[in-house]
């Protein structure tokens, strides 16, 4: 099975409702879509969201980068030989891992076509089904409190809450919502770097004071400030979990042996894929630190992707992979199978996609 074309397209999906971080508001889903073709006829498919302020990955960029560096490099090669293929693809160009994450995924994709095995199979098999929080965006205390209740009317035991935005009206926002879901439902939060180490440490224990109960809180400050991290790790009980922090396995191996942080999340995106997040995996496994798996705002293309990696390997606990389900509409034929929080693998070979309506290929 040889690669004979990577065609690339654009997708674009409404949200339910705008979904909105300390870093930004977003009202629709617009990624590229790659197309992986062989001289057998199977097709791998994956997708990259263009989202500059976490992976400075532009729209313009990951079809430069796959266009002009990626696939000359790749074009003739045997899916057989993953290997080879995910050395070229990594010194192809630097940085650009929503790029490359999307043409990995298409990769894996194919080489569970190849052997008929879904790819979760082909990496671990440990589970098939996992459980997904489901995010709240951040917005007025009442309106996070009425968008909480619905969620959990809809089945959803976790929560992960949008912080960081104001830090005085934060600790408002989670006593609200605490006060409306009661203490069955998890709450963890996601400050996406919106806070200094200091301001972190204050608010997170009058949370703590407060009896809020929060599971753990997401990358309380900026990405690059690893020694303010380890200040917030290392001064309050909630666990602390790095996301913007890790990009590369070189950065969870900094983060773990700084003792920066207490869990580590994981996304394609960051990571440039399924090859590079099996290695922090592997590290994660060899310090004990549990990971999450999450998304950016990605369809079911690659977020399918993230499903199969979680459900192969033990030392992934959390899931974050709610961006599918944030979708007003599911283009996708095939891929995972998500029933509000349940989210399941199917054993049909590599991903399961049987082909996406509505991609404009370019
Ligand atoms: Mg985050």
């Amino acid at each position: 099975m040889k690669i004979t074309d990577i065609k690339l397209g654009h997708i674009s999906v409404p949200l339910k409702k705008p979904f909105k971080t300390a870093l930004r508001t977003v009202e629709s889903i617009e990624d590229i879509i790659v197309r992986i073709e062989t001289d057998t006829g199977h097709i791998g498919y994956g997708e990259a969201p263009p989202t500059g302020v976490i992976t400075g990955d532009t729209t313009g960029a990951i079809i430069g980068a796959i266009e002009d560096h990626i696939k000359k490099h790749l074009i003739g090669l045997d899916i057989s030989n993953i290997e080879e293929i995910m050395l070229k693809l990594d010194k192809s160009i630097v940085n650009n891992t929503s790029a490359k994450a999307a043409v990995d995924i298409a990769i894996y994709d194919l080489y569970g076509q190849l052997y008929e095995a879904p790819v979760y199979k082909l990496l671990g098999g440990y589970r098939k089904e996992i459980t997904t929080d489901i995010t709240i965006s951040v917005n007025d205390p009442d309106e996070m409190a009425q968008d909480s209740i619905e969620a959990v009317k809809q089945g959803y035991k976790t929560l992960k809450i949008k912080v960081g935005k104001d830090s005085a009206l934060d600790i408002k926002r989670m006593e609200a919502i605490r006060e409306a879901v009661g203490y069955d439902i998890d709450l963890r939060i996601d400050a996406n770097q919106g806070w200094n180490a200091k301001e972190a440490i204050y608010i997170l224990r009058k949370m703590e004071d407060a009896g809020l109960n929060i599971e753990l809180v997401e990358q309380p400050v900026l990405a690059h400030d690893l020694q303010g991290l380890k200040l917030v790790t290392d001064n309050v009980a909630i666990p602390v979990l790095a996301d913007e922090s890790v990009f590369s396995p070189r950065d969870a191996i900094t983060i773990m042996q700084m003792g920066a942080a207490d869990l580590i999340n994981i996304k394609l995106m960051k990571t440039g894929g399924i090859h590079n997040a099996l290695k922090i995996c592997s590290i994660a496994e060899i310090y004990g630190v549990e990971c999450m798996l999450g998304c950016m705002l990605e369809t079911k293309v690659s977020v399918t992707a993230a499903v199969h990696l979680a459900a192969a390997k033990n030392i992934i606990t959390k899931i974050d992979l709610d961006g599918p389900l944030l979708c007003s509409e599911d283009p996708i034929n095939g891929g995972a199978i998500f029933e509000d929080c349940r989210i399941m693998v199917t054993d049909d070979p590599g991903f399961g996609f049987k082909g996406i309506r509505s991609v404009n290929y370019i």
